[in-house]
């Protein structure tokens, strides 16, 4: 069990990866370096002064402006880092605070980026999928965690699986859905299972209550799948391996 001064560092280490994020989520679709030039407002230039440039707070400290031209910082940028905050206190706090979190960090950080550019884009750039997908495997060999085999044939069965739905229904979902799958299925292994149906279910709620909400105009508005896909794979990494339990013990009686 992780204590809670571990999941407290650990959450505002995560607000400075969220942090991060933020330029990954702004630069990657536009092609631009990670590295230079350094943060800098995109109205008027001026670049970010590192007391500017402290997560959430900063953004709240200057009501959400620059400080140099008052343009409008847009709310997201904090939200993004108290997501990631969020995401990465919970992993501490239920998988423990031990060395599968240098697995774990970068696959939600990655998953955390790719819903972030799909909600805005309605893209999932192959720049983070790839890497994503490599980085399953190598965490598999590397950290000790799960069988190879059983997370390439995850990895390939994820792929197909959303591969079929896309030829099935196409409307909501591409390839970049389709390749997201599979980089999953080869971190998560099985548990990609509970992963696709987390994802397959709270896509439909939110499709239906937007359709209920605002009738046939939702449908130009819907929430790309790669924002689903993504939550799927952080549910995924807190519970897994318990929800393939339970479903073993509800319905095939073991
Ligand atoms: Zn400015």
């Amino acid at each position: 069990m992780a204590t809670a001064l571990e999941i407290i560092v650990t959450g505002l280490f995560g607000a400075v990866i969220g942090s991060f994020l933020n330029v990954v989520v702004h630069r990657v679709p536009r092609g631009e370096s990670l590295v230079s030039p350094g943060s800098h407002c995109p109205e008027c230039g001026a670049p970010v002064r590192p007391y500017d440039n402290v997560p959430i707070v900063s953004w709240l400290v200057l009501l959400g402006r620059c400080r140099d031209c008052g343009a409008r910082i847009p709310v997201r940028y904090p939200l993004v880092e108290l997501l990631t905050l969020t995401v990465v206190a919970a992993v501490v706090a239920v998988n423990g605070f031990d060395e599968d979190l240098a697995a774990e960090l970068p696959f939600v950080a990655g998953l955390i980026a790719l819903a972030a550019i799909d909600y805005d884009l309605k893209l999932l750039p192959n720049r983070i999928v790839y890497p994503l997908a490599a980085w399953g495997l190598l965490a598999t060999l590397l950290v000790d965690r799960g069988d190879l085999v059983e997370n390439l044939a995850a990895g390939a069965g994820a792929f197909a699986f959303l591969l079929l739905a896309v030829i099935l229904y196409p409307r909501g979902m591409g390839m970049g859905d389709v390749k997201l799958s599979g980089a999953m299925g080869l971190y998560l292994g099985l548990s990609v299972i509970p992963a696709l149906l987390v994802a397959f279910l709270s896509g439909s709620i939110v499709g239906l209550m937007m359709i209920a909400r605002e009738g046939a105009a939702a449908r130009k508005k819907a929430v790309p799948f790669g924002v689903f896909l993504a939550l799927g794979g952080v549910v995924a990494v807190l519970a897994g391996p318990e929800l393939i339990d339970l479903y073993e013990d509800k319905f095939l009686g073991e």
